[in-house]
């Protein structure tokens, strides 16, 4: 999909509609340190084996994890991502 690389929509921080400019975040390793990480590797030692039902199957697309960062407060929100196998970015018409 072809997607422009900045958009006027609203902005929750400034009040009004700004220029916003769309980033894709990428995906961060897990925090080794956090309580939920912690649980989760104490219950895969020994033999407890994985703890919640395993995810069937890949699935062919991915959800894009999107960021439009307003130009004026230059703060970041996100909007509800959608499945696309190719996501590109073109140049905003004048
Ligand atoms: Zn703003």
């Amino acid at each position: 999909m072809l997607m422009p690389k900045t958009r006027r929509t609203y902005c929750p921080f400034c009040k009004k509609h700004t220029v916003h400019t769309i980033k894709v975040v990428k995906k961060k390793k897990r925090g080794e340190l956090s309580g939920g990480q912690r649980r989760f590797r104490r219950k895969m030692a020994g033999y407890h084996g994985y703890p919640r039902p395993k995810p069937s199957g890949e699935k062919p697309t991915r959800k894009h994890d999107l960021r439009y960062v307003c130009k004026e407060c230059n703060k970041a929100q996100t909007k509800a991502g959608f499945r696309v196998k190719k996501l590109e970015f073109r140049e905003a018409r004048a």
